[in-house]
């Protein structure tokens, strides 16, 4: 599993980095999401998918490792 970020429509709530601080961070400038590992391991997969679900501006998304496209 893969995520994607768009950092336009990021607002810089770190309710992501709460979420899943292994998977997203955000920089100390702009405080937009940055994405620590985008190739996610099956482990975490599950707290990923819970912050993007979680994201109030629809930043993120789940693709499929090595495509990302949608999964
Ligand atoms: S939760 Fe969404 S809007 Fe907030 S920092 Fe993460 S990606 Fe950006």
């Amino acid at each position: 599993m893969r995520v994607i970020a768009n950092r336009d429509l990021c607002q810089g709530h770190a309710r992501c980095e709460d979420l899943c601080h292994e998977v997203f961070a955000t920089d100390a400038i702009e405080g937009k999401v940055v994405i620590v590992q985008a190739d996610v391991p099956t482990a975490l997969e599950d707290k990923a998918r819970l912050a993007v679900r979680n994201c109030p501006e629809g930043a993120l998304r789940v693709g499929r490792s090595g495509k990302g496209d949608d999964a």
